[in-house]
This record gives structure tokens, C-alpha cells and sequence, in this order.
């Protein structure tokens, strides 16, 4: 069900990033200013610097005079200190602002998707999303914090140097700044064909490797269906390709370089020239010269600079574009004013005409759903899968409100009560998200935080999984490893249903308990969830219809729709869907090659 939004991206205008972002580095903008402040100071005291150059070449060295150095040079180390002080303290400045950007930004971020209803999930992928929190976000910080002061300090460094050349010789400067961005232009068209060709390249080695794996993993196949030569073929025309591309590439680098240093050496030539035209009619000084060219050599790098402040503007419009996506995803609304705490205790659940539409679907997901489970009671749900049983479970845990009918926990609508309160009612098993990341006790008290030690032995006990738990090499401190990969699936299951009992909630959801588990693991959990259900509340959502034997009331469910309902015993002789999907699932255990016995219905005591 990834469903990814897929229309094309434009990137957010400027305005709205900023109007978007601008909140979350707001608090810190008296220092921001500061660091705009370092930035800027910069590029002024690299002036400075050449600029004393001119004075050690001109009033120093030239006229042999030794009368200046010691002021010369105790400038040189006041400006050096300086430098270091202001460099030093720019650092550590740009570095906590957006440091402290990107962690109230994530924060933030990550605060909005806990609050996001369920079916978030099915509409992102995972990875998509992980790549939004982190490239992303760093892509508006770039612009918003970091790229800001750069590009100051890039602009000053430009208008500075300017200034300096043309205080230096009006005329020189005039020459210079008409017939150097000429050849910069010229070198920059070099650069950008270059730059084509080389990803050009880049895709090449990409689609070779590509074919190259797909042959080889391919390989039992396509000699089976003799079909080498073709394979053969193929992968010697994207060789051929490649070959193409870094013959073009070779042609225009040995072109590219010489032209270049031709292009570079004729500019400052025919400054240089001017130079010294303009030095022998004595308008310009050594010292002047060579600071000019100084001058004029760093003018690049900010310009060039200045071409990548818009690259990153362009990235961070894209970024903040999918960031605002997450940003602006619903939440599930908040509790109502006055809504009620309701008091722990053994809880009847009811659901009313209960109908649920996703937003964007034509059909109702659940459609005039109604049953009343009891403490004590089990209400299993079935039904192929779409039928609408997870939705239901959504509907009862608060995941979603629906948009007609009420489900009610004694006698309150769920949507007067706190939302906390109803979680604190409900207890739940998943399928797929049993464990967390951490210690095994770390996943027994996930929803009971405080519990004390002989609490949750106990409830591993009771769960049939204090035994294996102890055998672990750690005991209950073992770490189960990242989504529980150290455990058997049955394990899991066993560590999970010791959460719900350790949190000991009066109402019981559990979302296929015994599904992906093999036939000696289902026996295993059977006691367990029977211990976990005695008392409670339960509905538990299945397709196996071995688990659901036992239930007070199954609710069999299609398209959305309860279509019949009754014991185990009833529907059977009834002989409706639920009779047909019973004996062919009696037909399919008798079909077992090895001859197992079907697995002991898992339901209530
Ligand atoms: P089951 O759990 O019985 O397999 P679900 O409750 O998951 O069924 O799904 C019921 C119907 O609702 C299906 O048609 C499914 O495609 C649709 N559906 C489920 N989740 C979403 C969602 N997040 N957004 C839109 N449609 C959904
Ligand atoms: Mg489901």
C-alpha cells in the first residue's frame, strides 16, 4: 500500500520557506547577527591584510628602509590575532546555530509524526520519510543558517576587493574587471561541458554494473534458454557507450586543460602588461601591482561561491517543499475540552453503527459495524484480507474517529474521553511491531515505565517466556537486536503478550497473534494468550480460524461489512461464508504433507 505522492516538485518559493522555517531559528537571531557581524568582519580584514603587503613592498623593501618594518610588522601580528580570535569565535558561533536549527527542526518534526494517525504509514515509505528528517532538513538549514552568512561574507569579499583594486589604479581595475570575467566566462563553458560528460560517464559505469549484475544473476536462466549471445550483445553495447563517453571526455580535457592555462595566462597578461605600462609612467607602484593582482586572484572564489549560494537555494525550496508535506500532515485531533478521564477498571466495549471512509477512497473501509464485548467476552474478527479488520482495530485503539456511528468504552463515546485514558483502557498485540530496540525488559515494561523487577518476571512467567528469557545470555538485560532479530518469531510473541499483561489493561486487542508463526509456536503462545485474555476484554482481529474457535462471538467481515456473526458452532451449521472458509481450511491442514496435527485452537479457557 505505498502510495507516494508522485506529481512534480517545484520546490517551495523563498517567501514560504522562510515564513515555514524561519520560527525555528528565530529565538536565536540576536546572535545570528552576530555570526552575520564575523562574516562580514572576514573578508575586511583580508583587505587589510593585502593590503599591508602593498605597504611592506612599496615603503619597506623598494626603498630599502628599514624604518617601517617593526610598525609593519607588529600590524601583521595584531591582524593575525585577530583573525584567529574571530575565526575561532565564527566557528564555534555557526556551528551552535545551526546545530541547535537542526535539532529543534527534527525535534519538532518527529513531535508532529508521533501525533499523526496510523494510516500515515501506509501512504509513505519508511525511507522516504527517514530522508526527509534528515537530507532534507539539513538542506533548509544550509540556506536558511549556514549559506546565509556565507554568501555575506562571499558578496563583501567581492565588493571589497573591488574597491581595493580601483583605489589602487582606476584604470588597471577598469581593464581588469572588462577583460576578466571575459575569460572566466570562457573557462566556465569548458567547465559546465566537462561537467555533463563526467556524469555522463557516471551513468554509463552505473548502467554497465548494472548489466553486468543482472547477466550473472541471471545466469542459470539464460544458459538454460541458450540465450548468451543475446546477453553477450547486450552488455558489449553499453560497453561500447561507456568506451564513446570517455573518448569524448579524453578529447575535451586534453583541449580543456591547455586552453584553459592559455585563457588564464593571456588575462593576467594582458593585465599584467597594462601593469607595467601604467608602473613605468609611474601610476602604479611594485607593491600596488602585486597587491592588485592578489586582489583580482581572489576575486573567483566568492564569485564562483556565489553560484553555489544558488544551487543551495534551489535545494533547500526542494527540501523545505517535502518537509512541509510532513509538517502539514493531520494530526489526530486533540481531546476535547472537558473530555473525560476514564477510571480504570473492567470495561465494556460497544460499537455502534460504526463507518470509517479513508480519505480519498470511494468505498467505506468499516460500514455499520455493531457488537458489544463484555469483560470476560472475546470478539474475534475474520475475513479475507482488505476486509477491514485492521481498520476496526484502529477504530478501538482512537488510531482513527469515525465519520458516522460511535464506539463506546462503558457507555462513553470514545471521542468524549481523554485519548490518553482510552490507551491506558487498551492493551495490544501487534503482528508486526512486537519489539523495540533494546533489552528484553526494556520490552516488558515499554508500557508500564517504573515497573519493578518482580513484576515483570512475573509476567514473563505468566507469558511462558521467563524460562528462555533466563536462558539468554544476558537474562533480561540480553539485547533483542533491531526489530528483535535475535528472537524466534515465537519468542516475540511471548515477550509481547508479557508487556500487555505487565500493563494489565482491562480491554484486549490483538491483530493476528499467531500469524507467520509455525505450527509448534502457535501451540507454544496458546497457553499465554489464553492466561492474557481470562478476565478481559478482548478483541482479537485473525485469519486463522484455528485461534478464533473459542471466541463468545465471531464477527466474519467483507468489504468492510459484518456478514455474519455467532459462535464457532453456529456459523458452522449455518453453513454460510464462514462454514465454506472453514472446511477449506480443515481441507488444507488435512493436506499437509508430513502429516502434523492440525495445531490446538488458541482461544479462551
Ligand atoms: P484488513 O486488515 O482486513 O486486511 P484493512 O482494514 O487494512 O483490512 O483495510 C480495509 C480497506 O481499507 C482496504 O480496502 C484497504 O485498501 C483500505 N485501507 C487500509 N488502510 C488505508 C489507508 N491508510 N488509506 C486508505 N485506504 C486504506
Ligand atoms: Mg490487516
Amino acid at each position: 500500500m505505498a502510495r507516494t505522492a508522485t506529481r512534480p516538485r517545484t520546490g517551495l518559493p523563498v517567501r514560504e520557506v522562510l515564513r515555514r522555517f524561519w520560527p525555528y531559528a528565530a529565538p536565536r537571531r540576536g546572535w545570528m547577527l552576530v555570526s552575520l557581524l564575523l562574516a562580514a568582519l572576514s573578508p575586511a580584514l583580508l583587505s587589510v591584510e593585502i593590503w599591508l603587503f602593498k605597504v611592506v613592498v612599496d615603503d619597506v623593501l623598494v626603498p630599502r628602509d628599514f624604518g617601517l618594518f617593526p610598525v609593519v610588522a607588529a600590524s601583521y601580528v595584531g591582524l593575525t590575532l585577530v583573525q584567529a580570535v574571530c575565526d575561532g569565535a565564527d566557528r564555534m558561533l555557526s556551528t551552535w546555530l545551526s546545530q541547535r536549527f537542526l535539532v529543534d527542526l527534527r525535534t519538532a518534526l518527529l513531535d508532529h509524526l508521533q501525533r499523526v494517525p496510523l494510516e500515515f504509514l501506509g501512504r509513505h515509505r519508511l525511507g522516504d520519510v527517514m530522508s526527509r528528517v534528515s537530507g532534507d532538513v539539513s538542506a533548509i538549514e544550509s540556506f536558511l543558517v549556514s549559506g546565509t552568512s556565507r554568501a555575506v561574507s562571499q558578496v563583501l569579499q567581492l565588493v571589497f576587493f573591488s574597491v581595493a583594486i580601483v583605489l589602487i589604479q582606476p584604470l588597471l581595475a577598469g581593464v581588469a574587471l572588462v577583460v576578466t570575467p571575459l575569460f572566466w566566462v570562457t573557462s566556465r563553458w569548458f567547465a559546465r561541458r566537462l561537467k555533463e560528460l563526467s556524469r555522463e560517464r557516471q551513468r554509463r559505469s552505473g548502467a554497465l554494473n548494472a548489466s553486468l549484475e543482472q547477466t550473472l544473476s541471471t545466469l542459470p536462466l539464460v544458459q538454460a534458454y541458450d540465450q548468451g549471445a543475446r546477453e553477450v550483445q547486450r552488455y558489449a553495447a553499453e560497453a561500447e557507450a561507456k568506451y564513446r563517453t570517455e573518448m569524448a571526455s579524453a578529447r575535451l580535457r586534453s583541449v580543456y586543460a591547455p586552453t584553459l592555462d592559455l585563457i588564464e595566462l593571456a588575462g593576467a597578461l594582458v593585465v599584467i602588461g597594462t601593469g607595467a605600462w601604467l608602473l613605468a609612467r609611474g601610476e602604479l607602484t611594485v607593491g600596488g601591482l602585486l597587491a592588485f593582482l592578489t586582489y583580482l586572484s581572489r576575486l573567483y572564489s566568492p564569485a564562483r561561491g556565489l553560484g553555489s549560494a544558488v544551487t543551495t537555494a534551489f535545494s533547500a525550496a526542494a527540501g523545505a517543499e517535502r518537509v512541509v508535506e510532513l509538517l502539514d500532515e493531520p494530526t489526530l485531533p486533540p481531546d476535547r475540552p472537558g473530555a473525560v478521564d476514564l477510571h480504570r477498571g473492567p470495561a465494556e466495549l460497544r460499537f455502534e453503527g460504526v463507518t470509517h471512509t479513508y480519505a480519498g477512497a470511494s468505498v467505506p473501509a468499516v460500514q455499520g459495524v455493531s457488537f458489544t464485548a463484555r469483560p470476560g467476552d472475546v470478539v474475534a474478527v475474520v475475513g479475507a484480507s482488505g476486509a477491514g479488520k485492521s481498520t476496526l482495530a484502529a477504530l478501538l485503539m482512537r488510531g482513527l474517529d469515525p465519520d458516522s456511528g460511535t464506539v463506546r468504552l462503558d457507555g462513553h463515546d470514545l471521542r468524549d474521553l481523554t485519548r490518553a485514558s482510552v490507551r491506558a483502557q487498551v492493551a495490544v498485540v501487534l503482528q508486526e511491531t512486537l519489539l523495540v530496540d533494546g533489552s528484553v525488559r526494556d520490552n516488558i515494561v515499554f508500557g508500564t515505565p517504573g515497573a519493578s523487577d518482580a513484576d515483570v518476571e512475573r509476567a514473563a512467567r505468566a507469558a511462558d517466556a521467563h524460562d528462555f528469557v533466563s536462558a539468554l545470555p544476558q537474562g533480561y538485560g540480553t539485547p533483542v537486536g533491531e526489530r528483535g532479530r535475535r528472537l524466534s518469531g515465537g519468542q516475540a510473541q511471548r515477550v509481547a503478550i508479557a508487556r500487555a499483561l505487565l500493563r494489565d489493561a482491562p480491554v484486549l486487542l490483538l491483530d493476528e497473534p499467531t500469524t507467520g508463526l509455525d505450527v509448534l509456536s502457535v501451540q507454544r503462545v496458546a497457553g499465554p494468550l489464553r492466561h492474557l485474555m481470562a478476565g478481559r476484554t478482548t478483541v482479537v482481529v485473525s485469519h486463522d480460524l484455528d485461534t478464533v474457535r473459542d471466541a463468545t462471538t465471531i464477527l466474519v467481515m467483507d468489504a468492510g461489512r459484518v456478514v455474519e456473526r455467532g459462535s464457532h458452532d453456529d456459523l458452522v451449521a449455518a453453513g454460510g461464508t464462514y462454514a465454506g472458509l472453514w472446511r477449506a481450511q480443515r481441507a488444507e491442514a488435512g493436506r499437509e504433507p508430513d502429516g502434523l496435527p492440525t495445531p490446538t485452537p488458541v482461544g479462551v479457557g
